[in-house]
């Protein structure tokens, strides 16, 4: 197999959580790209994701879940879900996440026990649901989506520093017992990327320039900067790859 051919993703079925937008939506149309069925779990919207992948002749398959509220149980039907649509499972992309801001001195137990609900303890559950699939057919690929706060602090973030720093954790711990299984467990840090998640950052002048200035490639990521590291990853190219927390972040952490 030449190494172009390693990337490709046809017959392989990718279950992607928060598909319906932003970094989500487009590590869902790059799988798809390159040859991927999706089953997409989503909250509030699909549609415009469901049509991306159509259009390039795969079959999307929408999954409804508010990770909020979703009982371990409920993960694991997600996952059988997925197989009973697709036939199979052999990529997980844990994509969504939320962040709230508050001070650390007025954070609240609710906004902090929704970051981790959502961030860090759906992400496990829903892995070792994949992951009991993946074991009986031999190999699988698992993809965190961490950030720039699993390795810094943040500002008025700490719930989400706490679940992303703990992604990057539970990433090494799962790839430490999951790699001689034949199952790939890598994250992928995006740096600062223009979506909904970092609106607020966007549209505050100065946080927004101050960002500016420390990025050396000079520019905000767009959710299409993903698509490579994702499909890498997903795909028989990344094999001996584990327990990896890859910056896509235009030379942030480098600075
Ligand atoms: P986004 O545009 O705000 O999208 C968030 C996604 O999470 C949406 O697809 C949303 O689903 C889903 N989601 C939120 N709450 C949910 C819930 N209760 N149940 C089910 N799904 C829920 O943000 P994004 O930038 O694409 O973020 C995607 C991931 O990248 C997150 O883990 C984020 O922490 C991480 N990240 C982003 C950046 C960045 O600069 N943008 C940087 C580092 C890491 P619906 O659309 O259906 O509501």
């Amino acid at each position: 197999m030449t190494i172009l051919d390693q990337f490709r993703l046809e017959g392989q079925v990718a279950l992607v959580t928060g598909v319906g937008r932003g970094l989500g939506q487009a590590m869902a149309v790059g799988l798809a790209e390159a040859g991927a069925d999706i089953a997409g779990v989503y909250h509030t919207r699909y549609e415009d994701t469901e049509t991306q992948v159509t259009a390039l002749g795969r079959r999307f398959v929408p999954i409804q879940l508010d990770l909020r509220s979703a009982s371990t149980e409920q993960l694991a039907q997600v996952v059988d879900q997925a197989v009973s649509a697709l036939g199979r499972l052999d990529i997980l992309v844990n994509n969504a996440g939320i962040v709230l801001r508050t001070p650390a001195i007025d954070y609240s137990e609710a906004d902090w026990d929704a970051v981790l609900q959502v961030n860090l303890k759906s992400a496990f559950f829903l892995s070792q649901a994949a992951a009991r699939v993946m074991v009986k057919q031999g190999r699988g690929k698992i993809i965190q989506v961490a950030s720039l706060l699993s390795f810094q602090g943040g500002i008025y973030v700490p719930s989400y520093a706490a679940a992303k720093s703990g992604l990057a954790g539970v990433t090494k711990a799962l790839a430490n017992e999951w790699a001689a299984l034949g199952i790939n467990v890598n994250a992928i840090a995006p740096g600062y990327v223009r979506t909904d998640n970092t609106a607020a950052l966007q549209a505050d002048p100065e946080r927004s320039s101050s960002i500016l200035s420390r990025i050396p490639a000079g520019r905000w990521g767009e959710p299409d900067d993903l698509k490579g590291m994702t499909v890498f990853l997903a795909s028989a190219a990344s094999d001996y790859v584990h327990g990896a927390i890859l910056n896509v972040d235009g030379g942030w952490m480098g600075r």
